[in-house]
């Protein structure tokens, strides 16, 4: 009896520590020592059976036991330091870095054309003592209609050319809504920009779009004239395309302004004399102008009598497109950035 439980004891000892050895990870090694020497292990399966040997032969198997256990022991601890240090070994090797590799490149972003004449606008109205306001794109209609002086019925409400949300919520036609917003929440004087998007049932083709960007001024004091509104689109014209331009003044009808005016710019390109850019005109139209309308101030409960005040407003993609020299307004939308690097 106790020559076939050493025997036993002598196979197990020998087949786990060569199981061990050949084992090439941490959790088998974890596994092999559980599987002999934990609670429902082999070796200890085999000492469960020592009540049925002599009290002369117990401590012979009990000794023999306890070398196998320490060997085991011995073994597992060996070949898990062994597997470690293998293990850092490998990863070092796979996440060493070449320092000579040359670096990665990220691309590069650029400014939208758009993104820069708008930052220069705002830079230039700024220096002049203007602040740069902002109004929500859906709006009241009373807001961007019946208080500038656009009843119902009036031909700039239809709805061939607005975008309706409901019978008094529009997609803003203008950002002259702006203008009333700031006029109601503040007492004169007033002057500021109002650049944003506005919507208009437009088809998409190179010179139109149904969202574009429009920048608004407006300026309300006491003793304001069209003088004033002149020298100010005269200042603010020459920061943009240089000191030579010229400006021209047609009259013109805007509800909310009076009197209006449609303000040309000498062709900056070709001096006046004529060009495919101004299409031989020698002028190129760049915005609409006037003197507020009493109506408008007293809407906002402004005192036309004590105040006046001027307002202009320009479609920002064409000033964009006159400064560089676009022909099409599309690629101002694809983002392209073939296109949107030439700038
Ligand atoms: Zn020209």
């Amino acid at each position: 009896m106790i020559k076939e439980t050493l025997e036993k004891i002598e196979q197990i000892s020998e087949r786990t520590l060569s199981a061990i050895k050949d084992s090439t990870d941490l959790d088998a090694v974890n596994d092999i020592r559980v599987k002999i020497l934990g609670k429902k292990g082999e070796l200890t399966a085999v000492l469960k059976t020592m009540g049925k040997l002599s009290a002369d032969e117990r401590p012979v198997i009990g000794a023999k036991a306890n070398e196998v256990r320490e060997a085991v022991e011995k073994a597992v601890s060996e070949q898990m330091v062994k597997l470690k240090a293998l293990d850092y070994e490998q990863r070092i090797k796979k996440e060493a870095v070449d320092v000579t590799l040359p670096g990665k490149r990220f691309p590069l972003g650029k400014s939208h054309p758009m993104s820069v004449v708008l930052d220069e606008l705002k830079e230039i109205f700024r220096s002049m003592g203007y602040t740069v306001v902002g109004g929500p794109e859906i709006e009241e209609t009373r807001f961007v209609f019946d208080m500038l002086n656009t009843p119902a019925g009036h031909p700039a409400r239809d709805e061939g050319d607005t975008f309706y949300v409901s019978d008094d919520v529009v997609l803003r036609t203008q950002t002259s809504s702006v203008q009333i917003r700031t006029m109601l929440e503040n007492k004169p004087p007033i002057a500021v920009i109002s650049p944003g998007r506005v919507y208009r049932r437009d088809e998409v083709d190179a010179t139109h779009s149904p969202v574009f960007y429009q920048c608004e001024a407006l300026v309300v004091d006491k003793n304001i004239t069209f003088a004033d509104l002149k020298g100010t689109l005269e200042a603010f014209m020459k920061r943009l395309y240089g000191d030579s331009v010229r400006l021209r003044f047609r009259p013109h009808h805007f509800p909310y302004t009076e009197p209006s005016a449609e303000v040309d710019l000498s062709c900056f390109k070709c001096g006046g004399d004529g060009c495919s850019m101004c299409k031989g005109e020698g002028w190129l139209e760049i915005l609409g102008a006037g003197v507020v309308h009493p109506k408008v101030l007293q809407n906002c409960g402004i005192d036309p009598a004590v105040y006046s005040g001027f307002a202009f407003g320009m479609g920002l993609e064409r000033i964009t497109m006159m400064r560089y020299e676009i022909d099409d307004l599309r690629l101002l939308y694809e983002n392209d950035v073939r296109f949107l690097r030439q700038f």
